[in-house]
């Protein structure tokens, strides 16, 4: 899979390439990441980016030229827009850009972008939440260490992601790991068990307390199977 960063501040992405899951996806040739810099496809000599807004007010614009100059060099993919106004990012969207061969993510800063990079590209436009940060940079990778991870192969053990909070709608079981006793606290022992159906139980019971605990919303999207209604007390 490739994904391609549009930015003013490539050097941002560069412990994304270099550390973590990403990039070990990148060394195993799975993933192609790059960080593109917009100031490279500048039309004036100072290399401008961004400029006041018509109307007045407060806050700098990006101009729509380098943006669109660059979305032509790289010359494909599907093009996603960082945006408060954005559709919100969750683990679907995550698995539907997974999905595609090629990702292009355009990172704002200052305002945002002049609108007409909307009209033109007409973007997926993707939000990571309620909340309005700096620049299209950590949104944007936060997005691709979501879809990144779920490109077959990337992480070891495909398994352990289908286990994570939300792949089957419900938020993941505790995990422990040694010693077996830390502080007085006990690991389960059903854990210590050996006995794997037990096991396999006990954490799908463990999901769903933790999912009707925190998020009921979830539950009543989640299509549960006819031994998870049973164990939250559904059957018929
Ligand atoms: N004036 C804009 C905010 C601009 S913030 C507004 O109120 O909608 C600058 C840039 O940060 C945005 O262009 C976008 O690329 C990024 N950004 C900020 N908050 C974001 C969020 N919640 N999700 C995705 N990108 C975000």
């Amino acid at each position: 899979m490739r994904i391609d960063f549009v930015t003013i501040f490539p050097r941002m992405f560069d412990p994304l390439i270099a550390e973590g899951v990403i990039a070990r996806g990148v060394k195993q040739g799975l993933l192609d990441v790059k960080a593109w810099d917009l100031r490279d496809y500048t039309t004036d000599k100072h290399r401008s980016t961004d400029d006041e807004a018509y109307g007045g007010g407060p806050g700098m614009v990006m101009l729509a030229e380098p943006v669109l100059r660059c979305v032509e060099a790289i010359g494909g993919g599907h093009i996603v827009l960082t945006s408060p106004q954005g559709r919100r990012f969750d683990q679907n969207i995550a698995r539907e850009l997974a999905a595609k061969e090629w990702v292009v993510f355009l990172c704002g800063r200052y305002e945002g972008f002049d609108h007409r990079v909307i009209e033109a590209l007409q973007p997926d436009e993707i939000s990571i939440g309620d909340f309005v940060v700096s620049g299209g940079e950590l949104p944007a990778m936060l997005m691709a260490d979501a879809i990144g991870r779920m490109v077959e192969g990337v992480v070891g053990n495909t398994g352990s992601v289908e286990e994570d909070s939300f792949f089957k709608g419900l938020l993941d079981y505790p995990h422990y790991t040694r010693p077996e006793e830390l502080r007085g606290m006990r690991v389960p022992d059903v854990l210590l068990s050996g006995h794997h159906e037990k096991i396999r139980k006990w954490r799908k019971e463990q999901a769903l307390r933790a999912t009707r605990e925190r998020r009921p919303d979830l539950l009543e999207k989640a299509e549960l199977d006819k031994e998870a209604k049973k164990m939250m007390g559904w059957d018929e």
